[in-house]
């Protein structure tokens, strides 16, 4: 799977690309993650990418040209399915199964924001879909553009040892995942729950889809009601 970035800071992202689990699936060749400066693509002779806004008000816009010819000259390159996102607050939230659903694309132009935005002409003309990170707004698209990268990455194969890793993780199957220990087996007085040791591996499944459901009562009760239809039976997720 192929991700484009398009930002003005390709900077504060490439250190991110390159390291860890999504820096070596990079460099196996399993993914690939280009960021490209929207500067780049600016007419204007003083390198300007935004303007105020029209109608007054703070700060400024982020102006079509500069953008729309970045996308454009960025499609132009891809092979296979495209799906061009803007990340933006005012996007629907990301979660874990919209990070499934966007596996199914072979390239993703995620587009970051800056300042106020982008002119409103950008999304009508390009955009296939906004999306948020969460309910609160942050000074530019790279921090969510990276959590997007990261988050459907680890669900391509290749990426993670094997699948299981994310299979039965927090949020996949709707719930929380149960409690994790490793050594020693007591720390500071506190012990790992006996089921974890004495090895009977039917018994340790029980506990954990136990424990999953009630963590996630406890700690997110709002993802059971979210799993559960109006009649109050519960969805499969
Ligand atoms: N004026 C815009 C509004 O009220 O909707 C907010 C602009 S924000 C300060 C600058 C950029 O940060 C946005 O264009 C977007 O790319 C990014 N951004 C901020 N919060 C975000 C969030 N929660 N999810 C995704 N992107 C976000």
């Amino acid at each position: 799977m192929n991700f484009e970035v398009l930002t003005l800071f390709p900077d504060s992202l490439e250190p991110i690309f390159a390291s860890s689990i999504i820096g070596r699936a990079v460099s196996k060749g399993v993914i690939s993650v280009n960021c490209t400066d929207i500067r780049d693509y600016t007419k204007d002779k003083h390198r300007k990418v935004d303007d105020a806004p029209y109608g007054g008000g703070y700060g400024m816009v982020m102006m079509c040209q500069p953008v729309v010819d970045c996308i454009r000259a960025v499609k132009s390159k891809l092979n296979g399915s495209t799906r061009v996102i803007y990340m933006s607050p005012q996007g629907s939230l990301f979660n874990q199964k919209k990070a499934e659903e966007l596996t199914g694309y072979d390239n993703l132009i995620l587009l970051c924001g800056h300042y106020e935005g982008i002119d409103e002409r950008i999304i009508e003309l390009e955009v296939d879909e906004e999306l948020s990170v969460g309910n609160y707004v942050l000074t530019g698209g790279e921090l969510p553009a990276a959590i997007v990268v990261d988050c459907v990455s680890r669900l391509i194969d290749g990426v993670l040892p094997s699948s299981e890793c994310y299979s039965e993780e927090s949020l996949q199957n709707g719930l929380l995942e149960h409690a994790q220990y490793t050594r020693p087996r007591v720390f500071e007085g506190l012990s790992v729950p006996e089921v974890l040791i004495n090895g009977d591996h039917a018994k340790q499944k029980r506990w954990k889809e136990e424990q999953s459901r009630m963590r996630t009562e406890s700690k997110r009760p709002d993802l059971i009601v979210e799993n559960t239809n109006e009649q109050g039976e519960e969805k499969n997720v």
